[in-house]
């Protein structure tokens, strides 16, 4: 297609998990909630369906900004919601990175920034974990500064030394579920010569998070998704919490109207019901350490989990992880089967309900033993 822009023509595209048909499978590949969300939040949709959609939504989601500066303690201008955390990052991305300028990100992290660079003919910086999943110094530096080429993963050619316009940092990361510690993400984003995205999709099972942060250097945003711990990843909402200098900014790029009155109401009364968060949060969590810690027993190594999966990899080539991943979907249980390019492959698995966590770990054992 010659009328397509060159960036977009050579882009591959993000792939999504796979989505079976209702009951074709366990879903154990995408990090969705195995709970039910809050009744408020179904009763809060059908109390607008009633209403009426006639009317358009209020623009900027006022009354969710309203309820989570109420759970974050910040002010309502320090929020913006959008279509699904997805949109907050493309808005983000839009905001900050122009034609040619340089977004850099972790590996192995969120697959997505990649694609979203590619969209505004921006280049992307992967730049490798360490083995203990912590970040090299090279992370905070400006790319023409240095030569630490080791940890690139492809090297870039002709970079200025303010070619970097914004950093994501996925923190519980994903695949690996590790996380790093508060002090260490405001020594980097000190440390930066931009803004940096701390994306939080996991962070209400960390047991803590990097809000306060965003008081102490106006350059962290964070970003969060409804569809993992309030589990409504059906409704398309996230939002972020920045400075309202930034929030301000990125209020010129969004659609006009990127949340509908049915998303916004339903994600108003879901941050609003935090017992039912904590209740459903301990329940994964609980079941996480049983899964990461079976695992273990197997034989897996398994980095110490900070969201609802694991990341699990067989120590040697005697176990094939594809072959793996192969048996248990043969079985009805679906997990996600990620190959990352010059790191490596591995299986990672969403913290389920226990019984079919049970269910998949027993499917693992067979396979283990011999089963296929
Ligand atoms: C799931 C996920 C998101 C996307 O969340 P949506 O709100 O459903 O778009 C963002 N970042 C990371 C790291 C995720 O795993």
């Amino acid at each position: 297609m010659s009328f397509v822009r060159p960036n977009i023509q050579a882009m591959g595209g993000y792939v999504p998990g796979e989505q079976p048909k209702e009951g074709e499978a366990v879903k154990l590949n995408t990090n969705e909630n195995p709970y039910r969300a809050s009744e408020k939040a179904y009763d809060a949709i059908r109390a607008v369906a009633d209403k009426g959609l006639s009317r358009y939504p209020n623009a900027a989601g006022q009354a969710f900004r309203e309820a989570a500066a109420s759970v974050y303690g910040v002010e309502p201008d320090w929020i913006m919601c959008g279509n699904g955390s997805d949109d907050v990052l493309t808005i983000l991305t839009r905001t900050f990175v122009g034609e040619g300028q340089l977004l850099r990100l972790p590996y192995p992290s969120y697959i997505l920034y990649k694609s979203l660079a590619e969209i505004q003919g921006a280049r992307s910086e992967e730049v490798r974990f360490l083995d203990d999943w912590t970040l090299p110094s090279y992370f905070t530096q400006s790319p023409a500064e240095t030569s630490e080429a080791q940890y690139r993963v492809s090297p870039l050619e002709d970079v200025k030394k303010d070619d970097l316009k914004l950093v994501y940092l996925p923190n519980p990361n994903s695949p690996s579920g590790t996380r790093l510690s508060q002090g260490e993400i405001l020594k980097i984003a000190d440390s930066l010569p931009c803004p940096i995205v701390i994306d939080e999709a996991y962070a209400d099972f960390a047991g803590e998070n990097c809000v306060g942060l965003v008081k102490k250097n106006p350059r962290i945003i964070i970003s969060r998704t409804m569809s993992k711990s309030y589990a409504l990843a059906g409704l398309r909402f996230g939002f972020m919490i920045a400075r309202p200098e930034m929030i301000a900014e990125t209020f010129k790029v969004k659609d006009s109207y990127n949340c509908d009155a049915l998303s916004i109401a339903a994600a108003t009364a879901a941050i609003q019901d935090q017992e039912w968060l904590a209740a459903t949060t301990k329940k994964i969590v609980d079941t996480r350490e049983r899964l990461q810690n079976r695992m273990r027993e197997l034989g897996f190594v398994v980095p110490t989990s900070y969201a609802n999966f694991t990341w699990n990899r067989w120590p040697n080539d005697e176990v094939s992880h594809e072959e793996l991943y192969l048996f248990l979907k043969k079985n009805g249980y679906l997990v996600r089967y990620m190959n990352y390019k010059g790191y490596g492959d591995g299986l990672r698995i969403s913290v389920g309900t226990d019984e079919d966590t049970d269910r998949c770990l027993a499917l693992v054992e067979a396979f283990l033993n011999g089963s296929r």
